[in-house]
């Protein structure tokens, strides 16, 4: 784990940080290159060997992933972090990492569209066999497990139905079976939920959402011990996920205030959750930072602040959906969460497109869910805007 200071805060500023050894340059260049010289042919060899540490190739590492992966791996207390072009690059580096043809893999319904598209549809290609379960019931999950499950996959809070799952009591399960947990840490960000600190092996993020935070850059990363990572960066060079020296460069950027627009995330979503659950047109708000959300005692141990991703079923049909989002103005209508921008979206009509009825039922994907990921706009503008879209 690199070098620790006290505060979260000063760790996203520090950590991994120095001014550039050739021109002082307190905030370092962005690399732009795919390729690095070697003085001598012998220097070259060096590296490859392992005798010495360096870049040759922009597919193989550049110099800011080092800076970036020093504050992610801190912020989770992880020993070791990879950063990769997407968060699915992320999720199947680390998947493709610990799971080969015959085995089997426990997940739930409600996750991100893209992840349940790989599991779905690409990795039976490959003779890995997934099932979809109700991970948020202890004795549904014991009973998925085979002799041949690897890997228990979760997402909590989930997308977009903001269910809550047990992280240490799965683990626990999970671990008396030889059987790896790796935790989608998306929605929920380091600032508040740890998993590894409640027996996760793998944490994955993408961090084109709150971890970069301004929707400008794709990128995700992985986090586990320095063994794993390392078998996690000989499986990334093969796949060519790389990320390029411009879009780490923004990720570091991003990252020192991540700490300071997670603050803001937490206190704007929870003010729309109240808001929108005492709302005549609204028929539920599914967010666990409420009292009356089925996991929010759950939710209260296992999570510091709540987030800034709220599932909302607005009372009526289609049109009732199609009017509440045309008819906003502040927030945006588009995918994507975890930015200083407010966004809205029907899950149904894009991220969980393309989830098949019987999965988005198990889910709780229903039509009249509609995901608001809350910025960090002042909470009146944002009250006032969902005021009128819904009058
Ligand atoms: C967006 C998202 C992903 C995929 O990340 P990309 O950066 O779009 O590849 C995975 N998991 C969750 C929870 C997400 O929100």
């Amino acid at each position: 784990m690199p070098k620790q200071l006290r505060g979260f805060n000063s760790n996203l500023v520090h950590a991994g940080e120095h001014p550039d050894p050739t021109t002082g340059s307190v905030i370092p260049p962005i690399y732009q290159t795919t390729t690095f010289a070697f003085p001598t042919n012998e220097s070259m060899l060096d590296l490859m060997e392992g005798r010495s540490s360096g870049y040759i190739y922009t597919r193989y590492g550049n110099p800011g992933y080092s800076t970036a992966e020093a504050k992610i791996a801190l912020m989770e207390g992880a020993a070791s972090a990879l950063v990769l072009s997407s968060g699915m690059a992320a999720i199947s580096t680390a998947i493709m990492t610990l799971a080969n043809a015959g085995d089997h893999i426990i997940t739930h319904a409600d996750i991100y569209g893209g992840s349940f598209g790989l599991f779905h549809d690409l990795l039976p290609r490959f003779g890995i066999e997934t099932s979809f379960i109700d991970v948020t019931d202890l004795g549904k999950t014991e009973s998925a497990i085979r002799s041949n499950t690897k890997i228990l996959f979760l997402e909590t809070p989930s997308n977009p139905s903001l269910r809550v799952c047990d992280i240490e009591s799965l683990a626990q399960l999970a671990h008396a079976h030889d059987i790896k947990v790796v935790v989608d840490n998306t929605f929920a960000t380091p600032y508040n939920q740890k998993p590894l600190e409640f027996g996760a092996d793998v944490v994955i993020h993408s961090c084109t959402k709150y971890l970069n935070g301004h929707s400008d850059v794709m990128s995700g990363v992985i986090v586990g011990s320095e063994d794993y990572i390392s078998e996690c960066t000989n499986v990334f060079r093969k796949l060519g996920a790389n990320l390029n020296g411009f879009d780490v460069w923004l990720l570091i950027r991003g990252l020192k205030t991540f700490g300071l627009r997670m603050e803001r995330h937490n206190e704007n979503g929870l003010a729309l959750a109240k808001y929108l659950s005492t709302h005549p047109k609204i028929a539920e708000v599914h967010y666990p930072g409420l009292p009356e959300h089925p996991h929010h005692e759950l939710a209260k141990r296992q999570m510091k602040g709540f987030g800034g991703v709220l599932g909302v079923e607005i009372k009526g049909d289609q049109e009732a959906v199609n009017n509440f989002l045309n008819r906003a103005q502040l927030f945006t209508r588009a995918v994507s969460l975890g930015s200083v921008e407010s966004l809205i979206t029907q899950p149904v009509a894009a991220v969980h497109y393309s989830v098949p009825e019987k999965y988005r039922e198990l889910g709780g994907i229903t039509t009249q869910l509609v995901r608001i990921s809350v910025g960090i706009e002042d909470p009146e503008d944002l009250i006032d805007d969902l005021e009128q879209a819904l009058a």
